[in-house]
């Protein structure tokens, strides 16, 4: 399988390439040339497959010439053999026709531990393939950062080093990332906001000697594996449900539109899925793209389910591709305009094309504690969801009406994650699951700086001068 650039000015390149470079060099994002076929024979052949058994199945085919299936089966058993369920992904029925698909049951209990995981292994062997190391870098506001070094801690031949923006992330997120003891990690806290410190990424991979020099490396959601990796959750929960004899509906709480996009390529490859719901809070660029067909970002405002308060939904992109039927050209010359006026319009055509595909809508931060709040009561306590899985299960009601097909919501994070929203909404903090329970007793080590690139390259290479 190769693979082509949004903005068709990069090369044919191999999942290798895709894999470590991440972005495209003309600034575009990586999709394969095609669609590989999971058409009703090998659906049938996976129906009833465990987790890692599907997931090996569904990238095989993207990650063609780089891994085979059996080496990706070892991978994915390695990776899920961790997740504290023995589904790895276990359906939860809420009503007749409502689901919750729980995917936090993984190290840092949210879903992002899914592709991670399995990015990390993949990373690790290539890496020893070619005899090179790398070194991951990345700022995070709550669950990239620790899913990315729960994934890399141990392993041979990477570093990772997150930036967190000091004293504002929680301290459930913030003692995730910082009590991780392994000399591969570093935390580095910058005197700033997030995007203080996304910014000092960016600086220090523009930097082209020193990226080459430090061997910099991103794991960030517009990576294609990742998307890949995501798109096996919607194929294992689909087939349980019987979406080979009746339709199956997704509603998904997105922000970068990563995960809800991995189940649009899972629909693409052949998953009957009959429809696929973006559910925002507030941060509400993709309803509003959805309702009227311009792409504009507003202010950033903070909610109670932070890893969706984003104004800037880097994998639309991939989506903006389909609706200009391939022309990348054309995205570039959108995804410009972007960049200097914060928005632009697609024609009706394309606009009425995305309607198609996705439907989408909005919860603020009242429905959202109230949706928590209601399936608490309704269910004596058994059914408590945190509060990105409650911004989709509010949309997923009010856009379900009457129809009675399954429409399974994805639980993007355990409510013990977020236990101030949770508190506020049912009067009681949520119990801290078993992987939680010692946290506030390990030891917290990170290195504070100021919003300054050159004291975190500094950092860097000192760091890496250590063994
Ligand atoms: C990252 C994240 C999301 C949003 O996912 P996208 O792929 O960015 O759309 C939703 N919920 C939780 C808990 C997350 O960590």
């Amino acid at each position: 399988m190769m693979y082509l650039s949004t903005r068709g000015r990069a090369g044919r390149r191999s999942f290798e390439e895709v894999l470590l470079a991440g972005l495209a060099e003309d600034g575009g994002l990586f999709l394969p040339e095609r669609w590989p076929a999971l058409d009703r024979d090998r659906l049938e052949a996976l129906d009833g497959a465990d987790y890692p058994a599907t997931a090996a199945a569904v990238l095989a085919p993207f990650a063609e010439g780089c891994f085979e299936e059996d080496e990706l089966l070892a991978m994915a058993r390695e990776a899920y053999a961790g997740f504290a369920h023995p589904a790895v992904a276990p359906l939860r029925q809420l009503d007749p026709s409502l689901w919750l698909l729980e995917l936090f049951f993984g190290p840092t209990l949210a879903f992002k531990d899914f592709a991670l995981q399995l990015l990390a292994r993949m990373f690790e062997r290539v890496l020893v393939r070619r005899d090179e190391t790398i070194t991951i870098l990345g700022a995070t506001s709550g669950d990239t950062g620790s899913a990315a070094i729960a994934a890399v801690a141990g392993r041979r031949r990477m570093r990772v080093l997150i930036l967190h923006p000091h004293e504002r992330v929680s301290p459930v997120q913030r003692r995730q990332m910082t009590t991780v003891d392994a000399p591969n990690v570093a935390n580095v806290a910058i005197r700033g906001t997030f995007d203080d410190c996304q910014n000092i990424v960016k600086v220090l991979f523009n930097d082209a000697a020193f990226r080459k020099e430090a061997k910099l490396a991103a794991v960030n959601s517009i990576n294609w594996a990742r998307i890949a990796a995501q798109a096996a959750y919607y194929v294992y929960a689909a087939l349980r449900l019987g979406c080979l004899r009746r339709p199956v509906g997704f509603c998904v709480p997105t922000g970068n539109f990563g995960d809800v996009y991995a189940g649009h390529v899972a629909r693409c490859m052949g998953l009957p899925v009959h429809r696929l719901l973006v559910a925002t809070n507030r941060n509400d660029i993709l309803a509003r793209f959805f309702e009227s067909g311009e792409y504009r970002a507003g202010e950033v405002v903070q909610t109670s389910s932070p890893s969706m308060d984003i104004q800037v939904a880097s994998n639309f992109e991939r989506l903006l591709f389909e609706l200009v039927d391939g022309d990348g050209a054309a995205v570039a010359q959108l995804m410009n305009r972007f960049a200097q006026e914060r928005g632009f319009a697609v024609s009706s055509r394309a606009h009425a094309r995305a309607r198609a595909l996705f439907e989408a809508g909005t919860a603020d931060d009242e429905q959202t504690r109230a949706t928590i709040a209601r399936w608490y009561e309704r269910t004596g306590g058994a059914v408590l969801v945190d509060p990105h899985t409650a911004v989709g299960l509010a949309v997923a009601e009010r856009l379900r009406g009457t129809s009675s097909h399954p429409l399974v919501v994805l639980a993007t994070a355990h409510p013990a994650k977020f236990p101030e929203a949770v508190e506020r909404a049912t009067g009681r903090p949520p119990p801290p699951p078993v992987r939680l329970a010692d946290l506030f007793a390990r030891t917290e080590r990170f290195t504070v700086l100021p919003a300054d690139p050159a004291a975190v390259a500094d950092f860097l290479r000192s760091w890496q001068a250590t063994p």
